[in-house]
């Protein structure tokens, strides 16, 4: 199909239809406020109108947050980036609609060195900058490389053992071989640190695995599940690295979601699953342990929120530079030029709250209150954001051939997972209140 905007990767790709419109208005005070302005904020690449240029801001990156990056991870962030849109972006959507884990582009994203963000000593902003870029080319393949590296090595680094580590790591760091975090039971989600049912037995020198898991990410495709399971002698709640080959082992996917649609997320069931004892992790022998990390990835969805935004962006810009209606292009309209205007006011400052957590998080400062209120923020605005998106393509946002109606499902999950939008906005209010609202 080629028609206007269809999904093709590319942030902007119709300028050149700009210029006949942008004639039209040359004239009128607006524009030449806009040009003025433009002239003002310092940019060297100012567009007069009636030009074919590029427009000023072609990265959308308004607020030069790129730009704290040190010289060499700004050279690396390019990079990545143009990878990100040229090869995984548009290729994403036909996985996206048929629901298939992409095997051969998760072998690229390992040799852009996406499996290994964790432990590569890059900054928290780079970490996070790519968060973005490759939630803003695909959320499901930003899910999985946020779960990678902030769930499974973050946890296997800091909290395995020497021998788990040596075992695992050179794999996952590569790509060639994944984890899925199991941490969510069918009855409990959002109470699960005190509802969890599924039970760790220690027998004959092994433990005994017991229980259900739901919604595990990459759970049908992974080498391995890091389960959570209460020990039942003493209550404790441990981590468990479960090889996904081990007998009683049985993981179904989870079919017919309205986003996240490549992710593989699967209903698991543990029966009787015998592993060796030296499978728990000796540093999460109490669920309080993993929460430095737990609180990680609650900022890493932070990051996701405002990358999804950004692609939002990206569509509809193109979009409405491209779709004509009563003989003009949608951008020429000031009530589409408000759309955008937001979608991209929103996505920016989610870019700015997320670029100064990672500052707070470099110095060591960051707390659960940051990170829930990040997650919640950002996937708040993102819900906001795809809404209008969709709302400013007509109908053609619908189809997830346009991208848009992709990333409309994908922000639900964004709103949902790593603790529900509700649950996070209850952890800040709590934090500000000394008020605790959960029951
Ligand atoms: C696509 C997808 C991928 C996921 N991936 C993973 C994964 O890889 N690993 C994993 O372990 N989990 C995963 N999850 C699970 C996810 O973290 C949970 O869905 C989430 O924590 C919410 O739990 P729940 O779905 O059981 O909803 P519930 O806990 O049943 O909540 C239902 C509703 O009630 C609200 N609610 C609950 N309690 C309160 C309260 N006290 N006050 C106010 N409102 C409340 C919630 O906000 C929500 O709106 C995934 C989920 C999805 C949808």
């Amino acid at each position: 199909m080629q028609s206007p905007g269809r999904a093709n990767g590319q942030s902007a790709t119709a300028e050149s239809d700009t210029a006949e419109s942008d004639t039209a208005e040359s004239d009128t005070a607006e524009s030449d406020t806009a040009e003025s302005d433009t002239a003002e904020s310092g940019t060297a690449q100012t567009v007069a109108a009636g030009s074919a240029a590029e427009p000023p801001f072609p990265d959308a990156d308004l607020m030069y947050i790129v730009d704290l990056l040190p010289p060499d991870e700004q050279l690396r962030y390019q990079e990545v980036r143009e990878f990100l849109q040229s090869r995984i972006r548009a290729a994403s959507i036909d996985y996206w609609n048929r629901e298939e884990f992409p095997f051969g582009l998760l072998a690229e994203l390992g040799k852009y060195g996406l499996g290994g963000l964790q432990t590569d000593g890059t900054s928290k902003l780079f970490k996070g900058l790519m968060y973005v870029e490759v939630a803003r080319a695909d959320v499901s393949l930003s899910a999985l490389v946020g779960i990678h590296n902030e769930l499974i090595v973050g946890m296997i680094d800091q909290l395995g053992s020497e021998e788990q580590k040596a075992r695992w790591l050179p794999g996952l760091t590569a790509f060639t071989r994944i984890g899925a975090f199991a941490l969510t039971e069918p009855d409990h989600g959002s109470d699960i640190a005190g509802g969890l049912e599924t039970t760790a037995r220690l027998e004959n020198g092994g433990w005994v695995i017991n229980g259900a898991k739901r919604w595990i990410g990459a759970g049908t495709i992974s080498d391995f599940a890091l389960v959570w399971a209460r020990d039942v002698a003493d209550q404790h709640i441990k981590g468990f690295i479960v090889e996904t080959d081990r007998p009683g082992y049985t993981a179904t996917k989870i079919a017919n979601k309205i986003g996240l649609r490549i992710m593989q997320n699967a209903d698991i069931v543990l029966d009787e699953v015998r592993i060796p004892e030296a499978n728990l992790l000796p540093g999460a022998t109490d669920f309080s342990k993993a929460n430095e990390l737990l609180r990680d990835s609650r900022a890493w969805v932070g990051w996701q929120g405002a990358g999804i935004q950004l692609a939002a962006f990206d569509v509809a810009r193109s979009y409405s530079l491209q779709r004509r209606q009563f003989g003009k292009e949608l951008a020429c309209f000031q009530l589409i030029q408000q759309q955008l205007a937001e979608i991209l006011g929103n996505a920016t400052a989610s870019l700015a709250l997320m670029a100064q957590l990672a500052r707070i998080q470099e110095e060591g400062k960051l707390e659960m209150v940051q990170a829930a209120m990040a997650k919640s923020t950002t996937t708040r605005l993102a819900r906001a954001s795809v809404a209008m998106g969709r709302s400013l393509m007509g109908g053609n946002g619908i189809s997830s051939d346009y991208e848009m109606g992709k990333l409309f499902g994908d922000a639900e999950i964004l709103y949902t997972y790593e603790g529900s939008y509700e649950i996070n906005s209850l952890i800040v209010a709590r934090a500000v209140t000394g008020k605790s609202a959960f029951v």
